[in-house]
């Protein structure tokens, strides 16, 4: 555990830093908040955001009465905490048997990686899990998911070239078939339009619930935490068309991007599931908004 933590901290400390030497100085006064808000801007906190934080900090310091700029980063520690904690949410698997999951994503995103490790989470809570390969337009992506369910020993169902939607029906009606207890259905990152895929990914939708009335029970989007802004407008668009329930952000091992977290819990708050650290199936990790907010500020 201590050492995904650390490999979080150095990532985000490229952002941390411009946010943690805000408080080297040795006064509280205007030119330190000045100095706060760029670096929180400079982080992708976004305006929303980062006022937020300098509104409630603001507060937080005359009521505690803080003299000294190490107190005022406590208590930023504190603020960034609890704007935070909304996305502390954990996965929960079993109320309904498979419970069906859908992953959505930009491509390179991380996200077919993220179904591997997340096929490996669910294993080693015991849970028998069937991944769907419904990106059929690309070979690479149903062959490296296919590399990830060998790895993990568990069945995958897809089709060269067929209608992704109807390989997520067939998934869905295997895994009750079969008894399984988690789908996760793979979808593609990227058509030939934009509007094209939301449509696609709306077809799966309405699919999947075709093969399970009460399905999907779960709707992922996979985002790279290095995209900035970009990754909020991203949870905008995915949740106006698939009402996501969950994020999983990928890449935070590596990132000057981490106060993007602020903007989406001020913005869009999607509860993050998951954290990525790392390229190996074990860097997944479950959010904490505490140790998150002082990995942003170390
Ligand atoms: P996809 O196109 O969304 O399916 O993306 P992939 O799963 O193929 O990942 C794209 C690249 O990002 C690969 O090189 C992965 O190893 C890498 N990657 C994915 N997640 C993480 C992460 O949490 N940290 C790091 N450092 N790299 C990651």
């Amino acid at each position: 555990r201590e050492s995904w933590l650390n490999r979080l901290k150095s990532g985000l400390r490229r952002t941390g830093s411009g946010i943690a030497t805000v408080f080297t100085g040795t006064r509280i006064d205007e030119d330190l908040y000045e100095e706060l808000e760029a670096a929180l801007l400079m982080a992708d906190s976004g305006v929303s955001a980062t006022q937020h934080l300098l509104t409630d900090l603001r507060r937080r310091v005359k009521e505690a009465k803080a003299t000294e700029p190490a107190a005022v980063k406590a208590l930023l520690a504190d603020a960034i905490a609890d704007l935070l904690k909304p996305l502390q949410k954990p996965l929960v698997i079993g109320e309904h048997k498979p419970t069906v999951i859908m992953v959505a994503g930009v491509n390179g995103a991380g996200k077919t990686t993220s179904i591997g490790k997340l096929t490996r989470h669910l294993a080693d809570d015991g849970a028998s899990v069937l991944l769907a390969a419904a990106d059929t337009f690309r070979a690479a992506a149903r062959e490296q998911l296919a590399v990830w369910a060998d790895r993990n020993t568990v069945d995958i169902v897809t089709q060269e070239g067929g209608d992704p939607a109807a390989v997520c029906f067939d998934a869905v009606s295997a895994g009750k078939a079969r008894g399984k207890d988690v789908v996760l259905v793979d979808t593609a990152g990227r058509l030939p339009t934009q509007l094209h895929l939301m449509e696609e990914l709306r077809k799966i939708r309405r699919v999947v619930n075709k093969a399970d009335a009460s399905a999907p029970h779960e709707v992922l989007l996979v985002i790279d935490g290095n995209t900035g802004q970009n990754a909020l407008t991203q949870v905008k668009a995915f949740d106006e068309a698939l009402q996501l329930t969950g994020l999983i952000i990928t890449k935070l091992d590596g990132t000057a991007k981490g106060g993007v977290l602020c903007a989406i819990a001020r913005e869009r708050p999607v509860p993050v599931y998951f954290i990525g650290v790392g390229e190996k199936l074990e860097d997944l990790e479950t959010f904490d908004a505490r140790e998150y907010a002082q990995a942003l500020l170390s």
